[in-house]
């Protein structure tokens, strides 16, 4: 295929792309495919000559599609929603096109600058104070890791990027159970270790308990290790605990430790002020991350850090070498300083066409209307006998429990699970709540409608009739 070609096939897969989505509604939310069934379409070497495009395009349709879990599909109600409006996959494609490396200002100044505005915007519609500025990244869990890098760099002053963390007393890093696994992961990968990750205990409400906190902090000062900074989660992965920045922060500040705050999912819902008292006190943290790749609808990968000052990040992560100078411009920001790979996508774009296109207030609506689904769904599923809400509703997610008389809870939810998602309407996974096994759902789905939500009901009733 050459560069003269690609109009003609990009109106192929714009023609395969409309009628996708707008039948993704008819399709088996989770593909009812067997592991090795792709792998044995496939030949076991690559070609040595050149195939046509028809022919790639044609084996792509009959192996793939029906090969995938559908995301976009409006009953996925599992994990958490990795959303792609319309919009955004438009600018997506522009930015495969231009396939720019935007590492530098100077290799792609108008991502730069974009992504310097973009920032701002999520800022100001987020309700955060304009102390902080930002830097897009691919996902979570790499934000975490700068963050648990910065944290290590500045407990060690720096002397970590010199010499290595051998001689060094270790770094303390500080996090509740509820927290995201890519915190014990950033935790490995920056030398620290697990057992140098304490998991602080929980009160009723699952967030972080300050007395812990401090008498943990307290005893690693005595025993002679250095604390180095806190990890609080608002909206957490398994039910959707969050810590209390407020309480939190003012012990970090007190302490002189590093604060870091995975907003991953529940930070979209921020657009909206009446949801914003679950992080009260946020403007205090040195490190935010929120994933506008799952709620808000920009396409994976997107997710923005914001910063309350970047300096002591960028000096954790930014190398000039020689090859990497931009001669006679020293008041231009090279983003790539600010995170650990040095090549960079132009992420912004999808931000700028996805916030333009629907308007803040079009985002708002959508998540507000989630919410308030979740929760009918839940009041729905509370008022059948067999049923039990095992976790309220936290925004749009809660977990419950089927537990018809006489039988062990734990496994009648693992095996009506099972039947949900063979039966392909919908989809939920699971999670633990100490030794229970409940249900998870999530609303969040950008194009889901409220009947969508409300039939998981008639799903689960439907099932447990047969
Ligand atoms: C999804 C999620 C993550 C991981 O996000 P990635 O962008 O996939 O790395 C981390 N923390 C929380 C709370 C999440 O929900």
């Amino acid at each position: 295929m050459k560069y003269s070609d690609y109009e003609r096939w990009s109106k192929r897969v714009a023609e395969w792309a409309q009628r996708y989505l707008t039948t993704i509604a008819d399709r088996s939310v989770r593909a009812p495919t067997d592991p090795g069934d792709v792998l044995a379409q496939l030949p076991k070497t690559a070609p040595e000559q050149g195939e046509s495009m028809a022919t790639i395009l044609a084996d792509f349709e009959r192996i793939v599609p029906d090969a995938m879990t559908h995301w976009q599909h409006p009953r996925f109600f599992a994990y958490f929603p990795a959303n792609a409006a319309p919009a955004s996959m438009i600018a997506e494609q522009i930015v495969s096109v231009m396939a720019a490396q935007c590492m530098l200002w100077q290799t792609s100044p108008a991502a730069t600058e974009m992504e310097t505005r973009m920032v701002e915007w999520m800022r100001d519609a987020l309700g955060l104070e304009p102390h902080f500025q930002g830097v897009v990244h691919d996902s979570a869990s790499t934000a975490t890791l700068t963050a648990v890098l910065t944290m290590r760099e500045r407990a060690y002053e720096w002397r970590g990027i010199s010499s290595g963390s051998a001689g060094e007393k270790p770094a303390r890093i500080y996090a509740s159970a509820e927290t995201h696994s890519s915190v014990d992961k950033a935790v490995w990968i920056a030398g620290i270790g697990q057992d140098n990750l304490v998991k602080i205990p929980t009160n009723q409400e699952f967030a972080m308990r300050p007395d812990a906190l401090r008498q943990a902090i307290a005893a690693d000062r005595a025993a002679g290790m250095t604390p180095a900074g806190i990890v609080l989660c608002i909206g957490g992965t398994s039910i959707g605990a969050s810590d209390r920045p407020d309480e939190i922060i003012e012990i970090a500040r007190d302490e002189g430790l590093y604060t870091h705050v995975d907003a991953a999912w529940a930070g979209s819902a921020m657009v909206c002020p009446e949801f914003r008292s679950i992080w009260t006190g946020i403007d205090g943290a040195d490190s935010i991350v929120f994933n506008p790749h799952k709620w808000l609808g920009a396409q994976f990968d997107c997710s923005i850090q914001f910063l309350a000052d970047p300096t002591d990040q960028v000096r954790t992560l930014s190398l000039r070498p020689d090859y990497l100078e931009t001669l006679d411009q020293d008041t231009i920001v090279n983003y790539n300083e600010w995170t650990t790979p040095l090549g960079r996508r132009f992420r912004a774009l999808k931000l700028w066409f996805l916030l333009r296109a629907y308007g803040l207030e079009g985002l708002r609506t959508r998540i507000r209307h989630h919410v308030a689904w979740a929760g009918e769904l839940a009041e729905k599923i509370r008022t059948h006998d067999d049923f039990r809400i095992t976790t309220e509703p936290r925004l749009s997610l809660f977990t419950f429990q089927y537990a018809p008389p006489d039988t062990h809870a734990n496994e009648a939810s693992e095996a009506l699970l099972k039947r949900i998602n063979d039966d392909g309407r919908t989809y939920l996974t699971q999670t633990k709540r100490g030794d229970d096994f409940v249900i998870r759902f999530q609303a969040g789905q950008f194009d889901c409608t409220r009947d969508d939500v409300l039939s998981v009901y008639d799903i689960l009733t439907e099932l447990i009739k047969e």
